[in-house]
């Protein structure tokens, strides 16, 4: 714990559904819900407006159906919250240079490398202000709570106290007092199991985990976690801002039966495995900033080259080019056994498996064939953005039955009049932004 209320937890407020509502006029206001829309979907975001209804995260769709029926039920677009995301992580890290995103929405910020002229109660809490507005003019509306404590454990705490748009600052030496009344489950890795062992050693607050002795904390959840538990209890937390997360990673490799000695094979090989990383991590909606590659030589001398980019990328085209050139700078005349391309230093943009869906795509290397599918017969599915030759663009507002209907507005228009059309309309067409990766060299 800090001497001064230092650590930032900025969380953007029901992200997903408020990306959605800033981009499609007619929903603001209105219950709407993002994630997996079939049969065995999950919900990954609900608006305000939705959990009203108590519509939650990783509920199951059916279930969030049932209890709010005339909500919009929409499926991701990653490529927009990926950048809005990009511009609130930019916004953060040119405030300082340490910060630790958790997911898409959420970080830590280090005050401490802030460059403040002092991190007083007063300085800190204008700071933040300015911070939230910033956000909100350069993602067009997007609203962010924060938290600011002595602790990344306060700092989290805070930024849901005042949700949504809330700004709460703990300070110094008023930790204990807030934490108190709160239920365990406020500490971080506390979760249902946990809670359930301690709710019946009769322990259901943070004043009541703080009565128990840490002899009794060990038999009751274990030696692992009973430490830990005793700490947070006490608001001790000393983790730092870890601006980089370098143990994810993704990664590709292949040992060969004989040692590889032709340099332009070995970047064929290097550029297979870099798009098999980018479809891998593309679609997890991951992306990364550290290239590395794994060289195994003849003697088993295992070699290790990385290179970090700017911004975070999940190009297959961008990620084999850094990899093709780590392996130029090798003396791989004596032959390779192995070799490894991996992508680290991510965010984890989705977070766990909230996307029944996609989780259920995710086996083995199916993307090449399902790219195949898509351009042949072009799926809509609601919420997917599309643009018409006459009308403009728009947004999937129901698929079926050969029949897609479309709502004809963005971010930038008023709601706008729906249409219906059949869904192989040659004048309907998937919208997606620009790739900003022009100079890249193209794909095979
Ligand atoms: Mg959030």
């Amino acid at each position: 714990m800090r001497a001064h209320a230092s650590v930032l937890h900025l969380d953007l407020d029901a992200f997903f559904a408020a990306v959605e509502q800033r981009d499609k006029p007619s929903l603001r206001g209105k219950p709407v819900v993002v994630g997996g829309v079939g049969g065995r979907g999950v919900v990954a975001t609900a608006s305000y407006e939705a959990r009203k209804y108590g519509v939650r995260s990783a509920m199951s769709t059916r279930e969030a159906r049932s209890r709010c029926p005339h909500a919009a039920f929409l499926t991701g677009r990653f490529h927009a919250y990926r950048d809005a995301s990009t511009i609130v992580m930019g916004l953060l890290r040119a405030a300082s240079p340490l910060v630790e995103p958790l997911s898409l929405d959420e970080a830590f910020v280090d005050l401490e490398a802030a460059g403040l002229p002092d991190l007083e109660v007063p300085t800190v809490t204008a700071f933040a202000q300015e911070l939230r507005e910033r956000v909100r003019d350069q993602t067009e509306g997007l609203t962010a709570s924060v938290g600011i404590g002595t602790s990344k454990f306060i700092a989290k705490v805070a930024s849901d106290l005042d949700k949504p748009d809330g700004l709460v600052v703990v300070a110094p030496g008023t930790e204990q007092e807030l934490l108190r009344p709160m239920h365990v489950s406020v500490i971080p890795g506390v979760g249902p199991v946990t809670v359930e062992r301690l709710r019946r050693a009769g322990i259901h607050t943070v004043a009541d985990l703080e009565a128990v002795s840490l002899e009794e904390l060990v038999r009751l959840v274990g030696n692992a976690h009973g430490s830990g538990l005793f700490a947070l209890a006490r608001a001790e937390d000393d983790r730092t801002v870890e601006p980089e997360r370098e143990t994810k990673s993704v990664s590709s490799e292949g040992t060969y039966d004989t040692d590889l000695t032709d340099r332009a094979l070995m970047e064929q090989l290097l550029t297979r495995q870099a798009r098999e990383v980018a479809a891998r991590l593309s679609k997890q909606g991951l992306s990364g900033r550290t290239v590395t590659i794994k060289v195994r030589l003849h003697d088993f001398t295992t070699l290790n080259r990385s290179t970090t980019l700017p911004s975070p990328t999940d190009s297959g085209a961008t990620i084999a080019r850094l990899a093709r050139g780590l392996l130029a700078d090798l003396d791989t005349s004596g032959g390779v056994r192995l070799l490894g391309v991996g992508v680290s230093g991510l965010a984890d943009w989705i977070q766990e498996d909230l996307f029944g869906e996609t989780e259920q795509e995710e086996e083995p290397e199916a993307p090449e064939p399902e790219i195949v599918r898509s351009r042949d017969r072009p799926g809509w599915a609601p919420g997917m953005d599309v643009v018409h030759d006459e009308m403009g663009r728009g947004w999937v507002w129901g698929a079926g039955r050969g029949v897609v209907t479309v709502r004809f507005e963005t971010a930038q228009t008023p709601a706008g009049p729906v249409r219906s059309y059949a869904d192989d309309d040659p004048h309907l067409h998937h919208w997606r932004p620009e790739q900003a990766e022009a100079g890249a060299p193209p794909e095979e």
